[in-house]
């Protein structure tokens, strides 16, 4: 929400002036307008390697910018979405602008939030191999990021549409690592290419020598299964210095970069190249 991005930013949509049941009721009314209308919006954030700051890849976030209410933040609608076919169609618009956004990102990769609710549909592949086919973007340079909150193992379609992508070439991440219940389950029975670590992990690990101890750990096993590690939510020079020292030089956060319009991501490139 603007609220988090400082002063600065517009007026921000507050869920919580409505109340759970009135805001369930805007979002289900307006959510659909907005998808039809163009009215949401994908930021980017970079995935960077530290050690020479090389942009790997970028993540794709949605926002919602609604007429009335300004900038709405994903965890204020996405979760309702979620609860009904909505899902499906904000899903299906965020594929197709993060597909068509990929060539002027100009980067190796572009990963898009998938949420367990669209893992769900027994078609979900298909229809993501459609759209990856109609905008003719490399399979191998999407990310499929997953929550680790789901308990993927036990269910049929989500492996099978994962595994189907997969082999068209797509990677995939287990996101907020080590946030939910499942994180060394996970590892012993699921193909996936990266981990990122949790933002909980990495906030105090300069002064929390247990957290350090639980990202060396995560680092040693994920270079044994041959993945990728990338910490969230770094901000502070201190804490990409202990991460790299735990064996973590890949990561994303604010210390880099907010995530950003694509057009401002494409603006500070054209400043840098005439500079
Ligand atoms: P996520 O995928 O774990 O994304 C990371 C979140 O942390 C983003 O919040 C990002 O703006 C924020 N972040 C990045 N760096 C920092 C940092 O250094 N410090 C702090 N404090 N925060 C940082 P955002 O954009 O509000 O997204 C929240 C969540 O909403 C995402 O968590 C993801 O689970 C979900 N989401 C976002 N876009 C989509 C989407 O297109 N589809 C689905 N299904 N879910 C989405
Ligand atoms: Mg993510
Ligand atoms: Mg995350
Ligand atoms: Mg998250």
């Amino acid at each position: 929400a603007g609220k988090r991005e400082g002063r600065h930013a517009v007026v921000a949509f507050d869920p919580e002036m409505l109340g759970e049941e009135r805001h369930r009721r805007f979002v289900e009314r307006e959510l659909r307008a907005a998808i039809l209308m163009n009215d949401l919006e994908l930021a980017y954030q970079p995935v960077m390697r530290s050690s020479d700051r090389t942009v790997l890849s970028y993540e794709a976030l949605v926002r919602w910018r609604h007429p009335v209410r300004g900038m709405i933040a994903p965890l204020d609608f996405v979760p309702v979405a979620e609860k009904s076919d909505l899902i499906h169609l904000l899903g299906d618009w965020v594929l197709r602008r993060a597909c068509s956004d990929f060539q002027r990102l100009n980067t190796g990769a572009v990963a898009i939030n998938v949420s367990p609710a669209q893992l769900r549909r027994p078609d979900f592949a298909e229809a993501f191999e459609a759209i990856i086919k109609e905008s003719a973007i490399d399979p191998r340079a999407v990310i499929i990021e997953i929550t680790e909150s789901v308990p993927l193992l036990a269910k049929g379609a989500e492996l099978e549409n994962l595994a189907r992508l997969r082999a068209l070439g797509a990677r995939v991440a287990i996101d907020d690592f080590g946030a939910g219940h499942a994180s060394l389950y996970y590892l012993r029975g699921f193909a996936f290419d990266i981990i990122k670590i949790d933002r909980a992990y990495v906030s105090n690990i300069a002064e929390k020598s247990v957290d350090r101890m639980i990202v060396t750990a995560i680092c040693t096993i994920a270079r044994g299964l041959g993945v990728m590690v990338i910490a969230e939510g770094v901000e502070t020079h201190e804490q990409a210095q202990v991460l790299s020292e735990c064996g973590c030089d890949v990561m994303q956060g604010y210390l880099f970069a907010r995530p950003q319009r694509l057009s401002d991501i494409l603006r500070a490139g054209r400043d840098i190249a005439a500079a």
